[in-house]
């Protein structure tokens, strides 16, 4: 660093400025731009499961005020959302319409997993109706801890995904790959819940032998 500031001329990132230019013109990166502008552009998609969502609720109550982060606008539709707050417990009968709307959310996409329930069942952790976290069926990026989490713990977890965006590079990111990004299956809720990703697992323990053809899941 003091090698590159070694010239007058020279601004922080170490290109050379006539001294008259230095404070009219600003040099970054095309990743800090880009992630600028997404990180203060985060919506959330409109939908609660449990308690959680009262705190969310708050959240977004003009005492918290989400507009500092630009994530005020909440979207009742998932074509249109960034961000999933799973606010609540997740039951066996949910499960396959998080799925589902995870899967009609746009790249790019997160989740933020707020309190004990959607983290890892909660005080409802192996029970008959619940699921034990919903990391089990769409990637996490956020956990926020707490029975319920304050409106506080909320935006501290809002702030740790912003600094998540802020590490990303337009480069490397998953959306910008050419490998098709395959949609996750949905679930499908019988007597219990089956996860389609399962069924080489039940087939082998069931049957013995691991399965030759896997029937096609529901993704959408
Ligand atoms: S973590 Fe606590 S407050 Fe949140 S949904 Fe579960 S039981 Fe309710």
């Amino acid at each position: 660093m003091t090698e590159i500031n070694a010239s007058p001329n020279m601004n922080s990132s170490g290109y050379e400025m006539p001294p008259e230019m230095r404070q009219n013109i600003a040099i970054t990166t095309l990743d800090k731009i880009w992630n600028m502008g997404r990180r203060y552009s985060v919506w959330p998609m409109m939908f609660g499961l449990a308690c959680c969502a009262i705190e969310m609720i708050c959240t977004a109550a003009s005492r918290y005020d989400l507009a500092r982060f630009g994530m005020e606008v909440m979207r009742p539709s998932p074509r249109q959302s960034d961000l999933m707050i799973v606010s609540g417990t997740v039951t066996k009968k949910m499960i396959p319409q998080i799925v589902r709307l995870y899967n009609q959310m746009p790249e790019p996409k997160y989740v933020l997993a707020m309190g004990a329930c959607a983290s890892g069942g909660g005080p409802f952790k192996e029970g008959y109706n619940v699921v034990s976290g919903v990391d089990k069926y769409i990637p996490v990026d956020v956990y926020v801890p707490g029975c319920p989490p304050t409106p506080q713990a909320l935006l501290h977890g809002l702030m740790k995904l912003q600094e998540k965006i802020d590490s990303e590079s337009i480069t490397s990111v998953r959306w910008y790959q050419k490998e098709a990004i395959e949609a996750i299956p949905v679930p499908i809720l019988g007597p219990d819940i089956i996860d389609p990703r399962d069924f080489p697992t039940i087939k082998s323990l069931t049957q013995g032998k691991p399965a030759a053809a896997e029937p096609a899941a529901e993704t959408a």
